[in-house]
């Protein structure tokens, strides 16, 4: 059955309005489940009992399962969900001291096969569903009885990759009546498919764009993310360029430093050529080590930094977030799943 999450005003109006119902009903339900968290149609009293029936019949409502949960020393939050279908994901919610921050798992695994990424290890089961990725917000807040400030979609999954839920998923959530959360305070973040890069150029919101980077030329970056033999480096600069004329917003390089793979000073400089001219900055991310994968976090960060910052890149390090519980990037992974199947 359809989450009841899944729907968008307009759309949860049209569906209602066909049900034989009033157009200002689907904003009576928008209210019981985004501003009064309430997650039963039985609790809505201001619906007629032949309304809360007929949705009770269409749509399907309430927080997701927490299986487990781990927190970390340093707050992090790292969810194990059981979703409607019996599938497992994960969420990471992270205490910043600007707000809190969710990271949201966009597929049933993934199909991108990075090379180093842990998320990647379970091939893509299927898409999340927008409701899916919303109810991940709501199942969080209902636990913690705290809002969420702050929506990354950084999880297990390849965003661009379900581009339609993902955009109604950030229409749900930015809306005005649905949780409000500030276009700015969300960001998709993807391995580079250029094509879909273009569309989100001409959305017309103002949400923030992160590009998995993690090497600076094509020979290294086809060894570590398949994605570049279909779009190259040049192919995504290309994309950048339209996405960074259309939106006139900076884009985030997300870059990975592994231990004499991607370290030296070379690649610094390669990556301070790429960069040049685009609106965009680095955010350099420590590797968190995953058992399968066979790499090793750098020890060359602070001299991979200092010589971007001297040929006058921005860039910045990414503070590790709940690396004691494998809940950091790249560590959602359902250990635990295997145990319950
Ligand atoms: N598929 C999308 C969304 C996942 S984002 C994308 O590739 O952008 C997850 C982020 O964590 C990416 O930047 C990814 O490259 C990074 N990551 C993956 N494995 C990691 C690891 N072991 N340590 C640190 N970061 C990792």
């Amino acid at each position: 059955m359809k989450l009841i999450y899944d729907d968008n005003q307009d759309m949860l109006i049209d569906e209602l309005v066909n049900l034989g119902e009033k157009k200002f009903r689907a904003t009576q339900v928008f209210e019981w489940i985004y501003r009064k968290h309430i997650y039963s149609f039985d609790e809505m009293t201001n619906l007629s009992l032949s309304l809360r029936e007929k949705l009770k019949e269409h749509y399907a409502i309430g927080c997701f399962k927490i299986v487990e949960k781990q927190v970390s020393k340093d707050g992090t939050i790292k969810y194990l969900l059981q979703l409607n279908d019996g599938g497992f994901i994960e969420a990471v919610l992270m205490i910043h001291d600007y707000g809190r921050s969710l990271c949201v798992t966009s597929q049933l695994g993934c199909s991108m096969g990075c090379k180093f990424c842990a998320s990647g290890l379970l091939k893509k089961q299927r898409n999340l569903s927008a409701g899916e990725m919303v109810n991940q917000i709501l199942t969080v807040m209902n636990d913690t009885k705290q809002a969420v400030s702050h929506v990354v979609v950084m999880g297990t999954g390849e965003p661009f990759d379900n581009y339609d839920q993902v955009m109604n998923f950030i229409r749900i959530i930015n809306h005005p009546k649905g949780l409000a959360i500030g276009a700015r305070h969300i960001t998709v973040s993807t391995c580079g498919l250029c094509d879909k890069i273009r569309q989100y150029a001409m959305e017309g919101i103002q949400t923030n764009l992160a590009i998995s980077l993690h090497a600076p030329n094509d020979d290294l970056r086809n060894q570590l993310m398949p994605i570049n033999h279909r779009y190259n480096l040049d192919d995504l600069r290309d994309a950048l360029t339209y996405y960074i004329e259309k939106t006139n917003r900076r884009v985030t390089f997300e870059y990975i430093l592994l231990k004499d793979v991607n370290d030296s000073l070379i690649y610094a400089r390669q990556l301070a050529h790429y960069i040049k001219g685009l609106n965009a900055y680095v955010n350099l991310i420590p590797y968190n080590s995953v058992d399968e994968s066979g790499f090793q976090k750098s020890q060359n960060i602070e001299a991979f930094k200092s010589e971007l910052l001297r040929l006058k890149v921005n860039a910045t390090l990414r503070k590790e977030h709940g690396s004691d519980i494998d809940g950091a990037c790249g560590q959602l992974r359902a250990k635990k799943v295997g145990d319950k199947q």
